[in-house]
């Protein structure tokens, strides 16, 4: 369902939407008169809209049903890997309006790719521009999420093991702790109402117990909120960001290297050393170092020196 706070008229004062040609033609304002759809269920308009308002760039909000992609609450499982799905999304709200210009954002809370036995939230944000064939993408990622699970009896006072749950700020999901995920609540809030639903779930669950989770969809989730507007930021910066090639927007950091040489034998550590700036379009791409030229790396993270 499309959040109403989603749909509001422009702002007649915002001078983005009195266009002239001029505008039109300063390329940095490379979408100026064009309007994205962004494909969301999930109330996200108010995080990825006004980033893009720089670039000249309307967003309006398209209720697709984006679940055939996977469901955060898994229902659904995703088919791909955040990136491809994102796109899917987006393309989805395209085709369902005929507009050429897209958005989509994906998330995914999971164990950190790289920290041990830290759960991070990613926020991938996409745009797909069919006009001039383009895709960018820009991700931010966080650690400062909310995302817990308990197993719970029925009967009792709940309310020591929602603790940790952010309750009523964030909502959870209640289903079965075993067997088939039915019945299912979500977006439950209050202390009473889960209780309810702990005793339906704990009855049909093999074990007699429900399951209580976070419920991460980004309108129950607001610890997922800030790092959907980051992705969403870094974004509109690629996109006024011009290839040094091409001029094609898009320009920004699409791969690192690392390999700053040991402190004491020279081989190369695993810290970053420098970024790698692509093009969307050409396929360009610069390197730039991100540390003075004489750096040392720290031995710790030397595979000779620290295996
Ligand atoms: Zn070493
Ligand atoms: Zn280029």
């Amino acid at each position: 369902m499309l959040d109403e706070a989603d749909v509001k008229a422009p702002d007649p004062t915002d001078f983005r939407h009195a266009r002239t040609l001029m505008e039109v033609h300063r390329p940095d304002v490379p979408f100026a008169g064009r309007t994205a759809v962004l494909a969301t269920k999930h109330r996200k308009l108010r995080l990825i809209a006004p980033p893009m308002r720089p670039l000249g760039m309307d967003v309006t909000a398209v209720a697709v049903d984006t679940d055939e992609l996977g469901t955060f609450t898994g229902e659904v499982p995703r088919p791909g890997p955040p990136l491809e799905t994102a796109i899917a999304k987006a393309r989805l709200g395209m085709a369902a309006t005929g507009s050429a210009l897209g958005l989509a954002s994906e998330g995914s809370v999971g164990p950190h790719p790289t920290i041990p036995l830290v759960t991070a939230d990613i926020e991938l944000v996409v745009l797909v521009d069919a006009e001039r064939d383009l895709v960018v993408s820009a991700s931010a990622t966080s650690l400062d999420i909310r995302a817990v699970t308990r197993s719970i009896e029925p009967g009792g006072d709940p309310t020591d093991s929602l603790d940790h749950f952010g309750l009523p700020g964030h909502a959870v999901i209640v289903r079965p702790n075993q067997g088939p995920p039915t019945p299912l609540f979500k977006g439950l809030r209050v202390p009473a109402d889960i209780a309810t639903a702990v005793v339906d779930c704990a009855a049909a669950s093999p074990d007699g117990r429900a399951r209580v989770e976070t419920d991460l969809r980004a309108h129950m989730c607001p610890s997922r909120r800030p790092t959907i507007r980051l992705a969403a930021e870094r974004l509109a910066a690629r996109l006024a960001t011009g290839c040094p090639a091409c001029t094609s927007p898009g320009w920004g950091c699409v791969d690192v290297i690392t390999g700053i040489p040991c402190r004491w034998c020279g081989t190369p550590t695993d810290e970053l050393r420098a970024e790698v700036d692509g093009c969307p379009a050409c396929g360009h791409r610069e390197e730039r170092a991100t540390i003075a030229t004489n750096t040392t790396g720290d031995p710790a993270r030397c595979q000779r020196c620290n295996p």
